[in-house]
């Protein structure tokens, strides 16, 4: 099962209503040719600060502009825009280091207390094929801990004859898939909802993206980044991501490496 990083939200910056509070206070704004939109959204919110509009508005450039907030570290201005990605093929190991990440993120995630995990794909790591007995090993584990998860569902029933007072049949069906989890493996494949916004995503793409031995987290970042890229080549500017010499992608800074 291979990762899949889906784009499915996104700030919408309502250009219109910012365009009449600048009419309504006498201001005019020079935009940037095709800027995107939470480029520039961000601009604007930076501008608000200064309220560097009209005759005030310096020959900046949009990237021009972010790239010197953030220079500056004048980064909560990133903090307005944020996109929404379900990532799917990623394993339990994988998305446990993900939501370490707690300021500007927000996750939902599949539930192994509430899903039926007995058809679960496990996710192989990267570059495990490339040795062949290692490779069968861990699949021989995966198939025999699908296995044991199965038995343990067969064995402690399902749920419908629960008699203990204070337990009805949902929370003794949570008991017992509780019970059953406990033995899936770390590659578990699971799914999940991020969302999270531009000073965020900047953070976790230096700390997680560059690491050469942490592969997974090397191909979600780079996935990432792909979309972001493309959303909002200005406040992304000094990342990109390339394919490193295991055949992996990685993401590194621009600017550092120049
Ligand atoms: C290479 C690597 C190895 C790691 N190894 C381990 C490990 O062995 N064991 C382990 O448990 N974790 C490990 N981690 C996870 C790491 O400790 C962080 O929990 C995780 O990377 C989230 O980073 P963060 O706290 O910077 O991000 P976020 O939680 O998103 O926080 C963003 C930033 O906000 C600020 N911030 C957030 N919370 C606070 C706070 N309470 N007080 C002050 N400032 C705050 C900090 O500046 C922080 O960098 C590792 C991470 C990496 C990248």
């Amino acid at each position: 099962m291979s990762l899949k990083v889906h784009l499915i939200g996104r700030t919408v910056f309502d250009v219109e209503s910012f365009i009449n509070f600048l009419s309504a206070h006498s201001l005019g704004w020079r935009r940037s040719e095709n800027a995107s939109g939470t480029d520039e959204f961000v601009e604007a919110a930076g501008r608000i600060c200064y309220l560097s509009f009209g005759r005030n508005q310096s020959p900046k450039s949009n990237a021009e502009y972010i790239r010197h907030l953030i220079v500056e570290g004048h980064e909560s201005v990133l903090e307005h825009v944020s996109w929404s990605f379900l990532i799917e093929g990623i394993s339990r190991a994988c998305t446990h280091q993900l939501v370490r990440h707690r300021v500007g993120f927000s996750f939902s995630q599949l539930s192994q207390q509430y899903h039926d995990e007995s058809d679960v794909q496990c996710v192989e790591p990267y570059g495990l094929d490339a040795y062949p007995a290692a490779a069968a090993a861990w699949s021989t584990a995966a198939k025999v801990t699908k296995e044991a998860y199965r038995t343990i569902i067969d064995e402690l029933g399902t749920g419908e004859e629960c008699q203990t007072p204070g337990i009805g049949h949902r929370e003794r069906l949570r008991a017992i898939r509780s019970a059953a989890r406990s033995i899936l493996p770390n590659a578990a494949e699971t799914k999940i909802v991020m969302t999270a916004n531009a000073r965020a995503l900047r953070h976790f793409l230096n700390v997680r993206g560059t690491i050469p031995g942490d592969t997974e987290m090397r191909c979600l970042s780079s996935e990432l980044l792909r979309h972001l890229k493309n959303e909002s080549p200005s406040i992304f500017f000094d990342f990109d991501s390339r394919i490193h010499l295991d055949g992996i992608p990685i993401v590194y800074r621009v600017e550092k490496e120049a």
